[in-house]
């Protein structure tokens, strides 16, 4: 069986590792980025840079995009010389930008006009997931697209879950920023009572990080807030868009969403502080701030 000819919209951070690691596993790509250079990075014989992404979906049977908000994957799929211009009939559109769950919808209804099919399959991971092939993948669509697109998951991805339809992998990559960002709250208080009470917050880590309170926030983020790293692994100002998206959807939902209400708070007082472009793990500054520390 002939595998099938890949596309690739958006080489920004995540997407020009995960088009290398479906390159690296014999995927004949078709690729496309706004911003010129980024596409010459992807070296090989079986790597063709289109000039647009309906370019792409003209070369392509399965199309990705990963690009920025709901607005960027609107431009490039319904936009002029958007993929929808050039996809064919039977060909699947997997959208992995974290964007809205409504609007993936919406993108769906356009494509099945066309005869063919959406899968959002948002990621997490960040950076150094998507330059292993270890990312964790959240798949909503026709389960028959899902089969079809899973070698190519695998390519790029460790933890790859079949959620339902269209829509559910954006609503359980909100799930997932729930629960990362309240619990970067708790480490953030965490970390900063120790170091009020006069311990030393790395030996603390280092005792909890084991038992019950263990997490990926706090044996990650908890000692870059100690060594004073505020460097982004996962922006703020990323964040607080996927936070948008998460309070949106609450109120659609009617979901009493206090705590990830406060950390979006919280956020934009660092954002206010000009840590937007700093990690996650800057919110330790806003609750030291409001703890004199
Ligand atoms: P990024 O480095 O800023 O890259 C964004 C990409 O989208 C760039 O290729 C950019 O093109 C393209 N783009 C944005 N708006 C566009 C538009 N209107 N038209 C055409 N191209 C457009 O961002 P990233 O970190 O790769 O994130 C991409 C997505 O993955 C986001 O939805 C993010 O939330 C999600 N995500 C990121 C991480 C992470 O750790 N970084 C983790 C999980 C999920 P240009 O080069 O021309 O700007």
């Amino acid at each position: 069986m002939t595998k099938d000819k890949v596309g690739f919209v958006g080489l920004g951070i995540m997407g020009l590792p995960m088009a290398a690691n479906l390159a690296k596993a014999g995927f004949e790509l078709t690729v496309y980025n706004r911003t010129p250079g980024r596409a010459e990075q992807l070296e090989g014989p079986t790597i063709r840079i289109a000039q647009s992404p309906a370019e792409v979906a003209e070369a392509s049977d399965i199309i990705i995009t990963i690009v920025s908000d709901s607005p960027d994957v609107e431009a490039v799929v319904l936009g002029p010389n958007g993929v929808i211009e050039g996809i064919r009939p039977g060909s699947i559109l997997v959208d992995m930008s974290t964007i809205s769950p409504a609007v993936e919808r919406r993108i769906d209804q356009e494509l099945q006009g066309k005869s063919c099919s959406l899968v959002d399959a948002p990621v997490s991971g960040g950076d150094i997931g998507a330059i292993k092939g270890t990312l964790a993948i959240m798949a909503g669509g026709e389960r028959k697209s899902f089969e079809r697109v899973l070698p190519l998951f695998e390519a790029m991805g460790k933890t790859i879950t079949y959620c339902g339809p269209v829509g559910n992998g954006q609503l359980t990559k909100l799930c997932n920023q729930v629960l990362v960002s309240v619990n970067l709250l708790a480490v953030s208080e965490a970390v900063t009572f120790a170091r009020k009470n006069g311990l030393d917050p790395a030996t603390m880590i280092q005792a909890v990080a084991g038992g019950a309170a263990g997490s990926w926030q706090l044996s990650n983020l908890g000692p870059k807030i100690v060594d004073r790293d505020f460097a982004p692994g996962f922006m703020i100002d990323l964040m607080q868009k996927d936070l948008r998206l998460v309070l949106e959807a609450g109120d659609q939902a009617g979901v009493a969403l206090a705590a990830a209400g406060l950390v979006h708070q919280f956020f934009n007082s660092a954002q206010a502080a000009g840590d937007g472009r700093a990690g996650t793990q800057a919110l330790a500054k806003v609750i030291e701030k409001l703890s004199a520390v």
